[in-house]
């Protein structure tokens, strides 16, 4: 499904213009393919310009591991490539991520490219540490399987967090709360941030009894 991704309309604040059609010439490979998969754009967090510092290489969790997210396509393993946009203005903005912070597209070969704001994230990591994770996380779920739904990306990220040890109740009701927030999405999405929300946690629920089943650690 080669569909282009809908940017949600995020919180309150119009994040950045999406009306850009134009691959950056350095950024990504003139030939990118579009497939499913981004982020929720943070627009609170988006404000602007700053004086930035050279781009981040390597995805660095809360816990201050560096993350990789390893991939297996057509019989060639290795990590997606991450490309971090770095800018001063707005305008320079790599439009491919549209109104989200992070994206999942395919170069010229097919491999996945995880593109992510290093504004945004450098503006909001501290605050929103947990949610930051897992965007990573979900991001690295489209990256692995084009096909991933919108739903399964947030269940494997919440999950892969779990795994990590990267989460507990108050980074679950933050990352929920940067859901709830937002009121539109499209269908994929589950219709809007309770919706989301909703379904994801019925997937996880979902996966952890069928684990627990699978491991005979589920209560009779
Ligand atoms: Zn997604």
């Amino acid at each position: 499904m080669a569909k282009t991704h809908v940017e949600p309309a995020t919180l309150a604040a119009t994040p950045f213009p999406s009306n850009n059609s134009s691959p950056v010439p350095g950024l990504i490979p003139q030939a990118v393919v579009r497939i499913r998969g981004s982020w929720l754009g943070l627009g609170v967090l988006m404000l602007v310009t700053l004086l930035l510092a050279s781009p981040v290489r390597a995805f660095t969790l809360s816990d201050g591991t560096e993350a990789s997210c390893q991939v297996s396509r057509d019989g060639r393993t290795g990590n997606a490539t991450e490309r971090w946009s770095n800018y001063q203005n707005v305008n320079d903005r790599d439009p491919e991520l549209g109104k989200a912070v992070a994206v999942v597209r395919r170069d010229e070969q097919g491999w996945p490219v995880i593109i992510l704001d290093a504004v945004a994230y450098k503006q909001s990591k501290a605050v929103m540490a947990a949610m930051w994770d897992f965007i990573f996380f979900h991001e690295c779920a489209h990256a692995r399987e084009p096909a991933m739904t919108e739903i399964d990306a947030n269940c494997d990220a919440y999950i892969a967090m779990q795994a990590r040890g990267l989460m507990n109740p108050i980074r679950s009701k933050d990352i929920e709360a940067a859901h709830l927030r937002i009121m539109n999405l499209p269908d994929e999405y589950g219709g809007n941030g309770i919706g989301f929300w909703r379904l994801t946690m019925e997937c996880v629920d979902r996966r952890t009894a069928s684990a627990a089943l699978t491991t005979g650690t589920s209560k009779p």
